[in-house]
Order: structure tokens, then sequence, then C-alpha cells
């Protein structure tokens, strides 16, 4: 607490991101990175844009970035916004669609715990919308008046995902609200509904070069939406900062996108390694939800107590995400690892439950 601080700063209760800890053969298997690196392509574009030309200011709008996303989404470079990683993105979405609402901003009761983080900052008012007894989103429970809609798809941290027609659906029920779709992690199985946004002015679709495209170090993330919207985002941002991507990113990004066949391989790798890790916690009587993303969900086998087995990961330096909060904290999220890191964290776990 200080006097020096506005009054919404004291109320502010602000996000935790998973730790970055500096232990030595640490397995890091708590923040839903990729553990494969970037292609070698981004690599090189990033060593080519560190020049003198870092002298200069980047493109303020990012328009090459835009047109190779635009072609990427089969779409056109005036339904894209770009920003620093997806989590910006958000941010100046709120601001610019949820702000000053009659009704409140719903979202699901467990899900990414950003979104309230981002409704105390801009004094957005938001109703929580519980998953049903089997952690699943039920968005017939969204068709309720109301000043937006947001989600996870597949939702974090449960790694469920819904079909393209229920969106659709939703759509269509909530033709007056902006409708967002927060999809950081549809390269792991999951339809976009990227293709909804020539027919749905309202939808705004998020998604991250953080995960999927193991880029997470750069930060970039981008929307897509009708030219509506994102001329609001623009609006918002070049309120804010002009220059929200460096001339690296932009270089990198760009470069992620020359190098579709890299970018399917590894994520076709961590699909493959999900299901042999659903298996064998299954077999160590975790019971693991249906993943469609780059981590599982797993409740404990009866009797072990996930905050304590998260501690105990620890101490083998394995580290797990556990969130203490109602229904779910029996659950530990498991990042997907590479093969040997996914075995070693089985082995772990074998050794711990014996004892
Ligand atoms: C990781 C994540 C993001 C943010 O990713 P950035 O690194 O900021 O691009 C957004 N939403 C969800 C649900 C996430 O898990």
């Amino acid at each position: 607490m200080s006097r020096f601080w506005s009054q919404l700063v004291h109320q502010l209760t602000p996000y935790v991101p998973g730790e970055q800890p500096k232990i030595a053969d640490l397995i890091k298997l708590n923040t839903n990175e990729s553990p494969y690196g970037p292609s070698p392509k981004v690599l090189e574009a990033i060593h080519k844009a560190t020049n003198d030309s870092l002298r200069l200011y980047p493109d303020p709008q990012g328009l090459e970035l835009k047109k190779a996303l635009a072609n990427y989404c089969n779409l056109d470079a005036e339904n894209i916004f770009v920003g620093n990683g997806s989590d910006e993105v958000l941010a100046l979405s709120f601001q610019a669609f949820f702000r000053q609402q009659t009704q409140p901003l719903l979202f699901p009761d467990i899900t990414y715990s950003f979104y309230p983080v981002y409704c105390q900052l801009y004094e957005v008012e938001y109703q929580q919308i519980p998953l049903d007894e089997g952690l699943n989103l039920q968005l017939k429970d969204y068709n309720q008046p109301n000043g937006g809609i947001i989600f996870p798809n597949p939702n974090a941290p449960t790694g469920k995902a819904l079909p393209l027609s229920d969106i659709r659906q939703l759509l269509t029920n909530n033709p007056d609200s902006v409708v967002m779709v927060d999809e950081a992690y549809v390269d792991f199985g999951t339809e976009s509904a990227a293709c909804l946004v020539k027919e749905f002015p309202n939808l705004l679709v998020t998604q991250t070069f953080s995960k999927s495209w193991a880029l997470a170090g750069l930060r970039v993330g981008f929307a897509v939406g009708s030219p509506e919207l994102i001329e609001g985002l623009n609006r918002v941002k070049d309120s804010f900062n002009s220059y929200p991507l460096d001339r690296l990113a932009l270089a990198g990004a760009q470069a992620a996108l020359e190098d579709l066949d890299y970018y399917r391989k590894l994520c076709q790798q961590i699909i493959d390694s999900r299901e042999e890790l659903t298996r064998q916690l299954e077999e160590l009587g975790f019971q693991v939800e249906p993943s469609k993303a780059n981590f599982v969900f797993a409740r404990t086998p009866d009797g072990v107590d996930a905050t304590q087995l998260t501690a105990q990961l620890r101490e083998k330096a394995l580290l797990v995400r556990h969130f203490s909060k109602p229904r779910i904290d029996q659950y530990l999220r498991i990042t997907l690892g590479t093969q040997e890191q996914n075995q070693k964290l089985v082995q772990t776990l074998k050794n711990l439950l014996q004892t």
C-alpha cells in the first residue's frame, strides 16, 4: 500500500503467472510452453533482423505480419489485429468492448484467471457461469442478458473443447454482444471459429504464438474479427502504445508462418504424447479430463492431496501447476513435455505414490 498509488491500484489483485525459477535440470511442465524450440527459420529471421535498422521504429501496424496472418486464416488484413502476446490483445479488447456495459460480461467460473483481473483493471462488471458437474462449458447457460461473452476454446485449465456448431449457435443467440473466443490452444486439435468471422460481425477470435508456435519468449498474439471490431482495437492500441511488436518479434512471427510444416510437426508430436501420458496417468489412478490442449488436467488418485503432490514433485525438480480454487483444488495441470520429460514425470509419480 502506498499513498502515491491511484485509488484503483489499491484494489487490484494482479494475475500470478506460473513461476520461471532458475533450478538446475528443471523439468518445466507448469506454464504450457512448448518443450521444443522454434523453427530454425524463425531464429534465422530474427538474426537477420538484428542489424542497423533496430535504430528505427517498427511498422506500427505490423502490416506484413497481418498480411501473412490473413493468408494463414483465409481472411483479409483488415480482419487481423496483432499485439504483444495475446494477453495484450485480450486486455485491449476488454477496454474496447466490455467497459461501461449495462449488463455483465459472462465467462466460466473455471477458466483463464486473467479475465477477472482485466475486469478489475478496466472496471468491467462480470458474472461467472459455473461449468457443469463434469467440468464442461455449457453454452446454453450463456443465453441471458449480457454485456459480452468470453471463454477459451479449448477451455483452460480443463483442456476441454466445444464444437464449432455450439459456438455458431451462441453467436446466433447473441447478435448484440461481442463474443470472444480465446483460442490459445486451438492448434492442438480444435476447429477454429475464425471461419465464422465473415458471418458474425460480433465475433472476435484470439490466438497466440506462445504455445503451438513455440515462441512464448517473443510475445506475439493476434485477433481476427470484423473490420469494425479490429478498428475498435486499433483505436485503443493507438491511444496506448503505437509499437507493441518490435522488429524482432515481427520478423520472427512472419518467418514462423512461412514454416507451417515445422509447426504442424510440433503440434502432432504434442497430440501424440498427450494420448500416451493420459493413459499412463490413468494407470496410476489419476482421473484425466479428455484434453484438446498441450496440457492435461488430472485429478489426483483418492487419498492423494494435490497441493502436497505438487510440492513433492517440485522437490524432484518437476514443476506442474496447481490451482487452490474450489472444485479444482485436487487437480494438477501438467504441460506436455518431450517424450523423455513425460516419462520422467510418470516414473517420479510412480515412486511418490508407492511410498
Ligand atoms: C497462454 C494463454 C494466453 C496468453 O498467451 P500469450 O503468451 O499472452 O500470448 C491467453 N489465453 C489463454 C487461455 C492462455 O492459456
